[in-house]
């Protein structure tokens, strides 16, 4: 049985690891089959993640982080969580081959999920033409006419991506304002391969196969027209992945996993929440890894009460 299973290895993940290993529980932790390193292995340049002036990949601060982890013992596992049981005070974890794993707590980490437009030809035409990830697929668009969808930094950062690669990239905003940080949006207006098409949704994709035209409603006077375009991006936010837990632990009106105050203490005694899947509003790389410092503290707290040792100074465990 192990003290703590960390299930996610975005940088809430890793850091709850590389605090729990350094106080010596060992922790395992679920990378997941396919989305190892969370959202940063989608991201081109990370220029806010305190520490790298120059900024850094997000592929490679991941890996930076998992050898951070790894360094003070804890073992990652490529794979996935499919079932949990969190009504013992033992914890049970059953992984994608059936394997039942036991853990006396648990941090759930497992961030959030790309969010769809849910229009006509999304689903058909996924992977035909319109992707989630700029920096997975772009390559694919040399010389294309693409559109992406969204007014957030992914938007900003997507669309600026794309423009290596397109030969011009329409951002397509529901609103005539965009929510992106400024740097981000004067970064897209300076570029001339980006053009802005305001106050618009996507109310269809169409295409054979692979998608070739949009049907654009105006969002102000209903309108609607048609955009030809080579492929779309689409870049509206996420939803919390917590589909694991539905019914057994308490969620937020926003659909997050709900915690208590500013701990990660889930509804369930033993299991701890950190990162993206408790944040509806920072979901930041440096707010998940401080969320998951957070949640390997508490854990740490957790275990010692329950051995009915006394609780760890603060300052035995910073640092
Ligand atoms: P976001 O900030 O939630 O923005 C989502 C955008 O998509 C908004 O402009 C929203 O419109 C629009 N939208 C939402 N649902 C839509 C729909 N169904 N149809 C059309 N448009 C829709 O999401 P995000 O851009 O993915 O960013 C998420 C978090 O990651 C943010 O905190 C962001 O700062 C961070 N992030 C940071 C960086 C960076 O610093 N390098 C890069 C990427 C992301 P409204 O504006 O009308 O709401």
């Amino acid at each position: 049985m192990r003290e703590v299973i960390i299930i996610g290895s975005g940088p809430a993940g890793f850091t709850a690891a590389i605090y729990a290993a350094r106080a010596e529980l060992t922790p395992l932790l679920f990378a997941s089959q396919v989305s190892m390193g969370g959202e940063l292995m989608n991201t081109t340049d990370v220029e806010n993640f305190p520490g790298f002036p120059e900024g850094i990949q997000g592929p490679d601060l991941m890996q930076k982080m998992q050898e951070q982890a790894e360094r003070f013992g804890t073992e990652v596992v490529y794979d996935d969580i499919s079932e949990v049981d969190f009504t013992g005070e033992i914890k049970r974890l059953t992984d994608t081959n059936g394997t039942v794993h036991e853990a006396r707590s648990v941090i759930f980490a497992t961030g959030s999920a790309y969010r769809k437009l849910g229009v006509e030809g999304e689903e058909r035409l996924s992977g035909h033409g319109v992707s989630w990830c700029a920096t997975c697929d772009g390559f694919f668009f040399r010389d294309k006419t693409i559109a992406v969808v969204g007014g957030g930094d992914s938007a900003m950062e997507e669309a600026t991506f794309l423009t290596r690669f397109a030969k011009k990239v329409y951002v397509i905003h529901r609103r005539d304002s965009l929510k992106a940080s400024k740097i981000m949006q004067q970064r897209a207006f300076d570029n001339e391969k980006i053009e802005f098409i305001w106050n618009s949704e996507v109310a269809e994709i169409h295409g054979e196969s692979s998608a070739d035209r949009l049907t654009l409603r105006n969002t102000v006077d209903g309108t609607e027209s048609e955009l030809p375009i080579e492929g779309l991006f689409v870049a509206v936010g996420n939803d919390p992945r917590t589909h694991l837990v539905h019914g057994k632990l308490d969620l937020t009106d926003e659909g997050t996993i709900a915690v208590e105050g500013r701990s990660s203490q889930t509804s369930a005694s033993g299991v701890f929440a950190a990162g993206d899947v408790i944040d509806p509003s920072y979901r930041q790389a440096v707010t998940a890894a401080a969320s998951g410092t957070v949640a390997a503290l508490d854990a740490e707290r957790y275990l010692a009460a329950l051995d009915g040792a006394a609780q760890p100074e603060a300052a035995a465990v910073a640092g």
